[in-house]
Order: structure tokens, then C-alpha cells, then sequence
């Protein structure tokens, strides 16, 4: 589902990305990791093209993203992703807020979209905050409306940069429920995370970013067994 073979990114002088390849199937669960500043954000925006990348090849559910052609709109339609900001339009319902991508992108008819909107509300557990306000919502409520706008765009990939780093420990168990339960149904998913025991217990894959490389790559088993000294120290601090 996506491939990005050998891609570098660099902001001005700052080479951000250097060399970075990894695969990720369909239905797998990958877990970027890494210091900050060592490009999981920037390699994650490359994604879908929040970013342009400078050289190599990304592939996401059959579009070139790195190509000059590429269809915008149907590769952010294919791919949702969540940021640790939620986003939400505070002048919207939660109801509208999840409506209106499928009925201003996809167009489709009000009463699908409204029904789409209730299940997608129902999977994240707020299906009586349809006609709420976000300001009137917890954090976690609202990470996990942002979480059901995306879910209502029926992406194929789902891409979550740090969803629950702003959130207080008591709410970041609700979100990563539920992303734990989009996992257990299949979806395709790459998060950013720092937390560990959510990597260890959902992640198929887990990739440790160091300096802009993949420095070490494998199943949630690299967290115990670290082959580097980086990787070691990494888990060893937590930071
Ligand atoms: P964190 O854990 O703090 O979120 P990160 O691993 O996500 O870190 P990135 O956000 O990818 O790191 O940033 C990697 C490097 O790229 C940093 O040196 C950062 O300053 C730089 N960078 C990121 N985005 C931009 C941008 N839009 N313009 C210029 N430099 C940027
Ligand atoms: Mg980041």
C-alpha cells in the first residue's frame, strides 16, 4: 500500500530526510519512533504531500506521490491524517464537522452523509455528541471527532502524527482505544507515537528514526532487543 524508496528531504540547508525506505502493507500497523527532530513528522507529511520530497519515490495506494501529475485530491481522499491539533471548526457541530468532507469532496447527498457521520461517530463512542459544539468537548472527545471526520472519508490509509501527546494521560487511553480498534478492523495505519506500550501491543512494525534514517527497523520486539546503542538509549530514556 506504501513505498518510499531512498527519499531525502531537505528544508534550506537542513537535510531532514536522508535515504528513507520502508514498506507498509495492506491491514499493517506501523509505528514511527525517534528522538524529536529526527523527521518522523517530516516523513509522515511526505506521505500524502503535505511536503514535496527533493529525491526518491513514494507510492500510496497506486499514486506517484513524489510525481510532478499527481492527482491531489484523490490521494487525500485515499489517506486520512490526524495531527496532535485537532483542527475541528468550532462554528460547526460535531455532525457537521464530520459531514462536510463527505458532502463538499465526495458529494455526497446530506441524509448518506448524516448517516455515515452517526457510524463513524458510533465506532469513536460519541455518538451522542452529534450536536455538539467542539469547545464543549474534553480534548480527548475531540481528537476522537478528528479521528471520525478522517474515518468518514473511508480512507484506505490512515496516517496519526502524535494524536494524544496534547492530551492528559486519562484521555489518551480513549484514543488510543479507538485507534487500537480501527487496527483490530483492518485499516491500514502509520503513527508517530510516543507511546511505547501502544507500539509494542498494536504495532505490526516498528521504525526508529535517527538523524533522518531508518535506523532500525522490525516487529515491536526491536523495543526490548535493541541492535543499537541509539535505539537502546532511546527506549532506556523514553524521550
Ligand atoms: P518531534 O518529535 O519534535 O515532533 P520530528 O521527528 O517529528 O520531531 P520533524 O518535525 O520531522 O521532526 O523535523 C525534522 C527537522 O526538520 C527539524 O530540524 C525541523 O526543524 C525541520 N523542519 C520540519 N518542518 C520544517 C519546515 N516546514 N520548514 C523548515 N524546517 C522544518
Ligand atoms: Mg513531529
Amino acid at each position: 500500500v506504501v513505498e518510499l524508496q531512498s527519499v531525502h528531504k531537505r528544508f534550506g540547508n537542513n537535510h531532514v530526510l536522508r535515504g528513507v525506505s520502508f514498506a507498509v502493507r495492506r491491514g499493517e500497523v506501523v509505528a514511527i519512533i525517534g528522538k524529536s527532530g529526527s523527521g518522523k513528522s517530516t516523513a509522515l507529511r511526505c506521505i500524502n504531500r503535505l511536503e514535496q520530497i527533493d529525491e526518491g519515490q513514494i507510492s500510496v495506494c497506486s499514486h506517484a506521490v513524489h510525481a510532478d501529475g499527481l492527482d491531489l485530491r484523490t490521494l487525500r481522499r485515499d489517506v486520512g491524517i490526524v495531527f496532535q491539533s485537532y483542527n475541528l471548526f468550532p462554528h460547526l457541530t460535531v455532525l457537521q464537522n464530520i459531514t462536510l468532507g463527505p458532502t463538499a469532496v465526495k458529494r455526497m447527498p446530506a441524509a448518506q452523509a448524516n448517516t455515515l457521520a452517526q457510524d463513524v461517530l458510533t465506532r469513536v463512542g460519541l455518538s451522542d455528541k452529534a450536536q455538539a459544539y467542539p469547545e464543549q468537548l474534553s480534548g480527548g472527545q475531540q481528537q476522537r471527532v478528528a479521528i471520525a471526520r478522517s474515518l468518514a472519508m473511508q480512507p484506505q490509509l490512515m496516517l496519526f502524527d502524535e494524536v494524544t501527546s496534547a492530551l492528559d494521560p486519562e484521555l489518551t487511553g480513549e484514543v488510543l482505544k479507538v485507534m487500537e480498534q480501527m487496527a483490530a478492523e483492518g485499516m491500514t495505519m502509520i503513527l508517530v507515537t510516543h507511546e511505547m506500550g501502544f507500539a509494542r501491543r498494536v504495532a505490526d512494525q516498528v521504525i526508529f528514526m535517527h538523524q533522518g534514517q531508518v535506523w532500525e527497523q522490525g516487529g515491536p520486539d526491536i523495543l526490548d532487543q535493541p541492535a543499537t546503542a541509539e535505539l537502546r538509549q532511546f527506549v532506556g530514556t523514553g524521550l
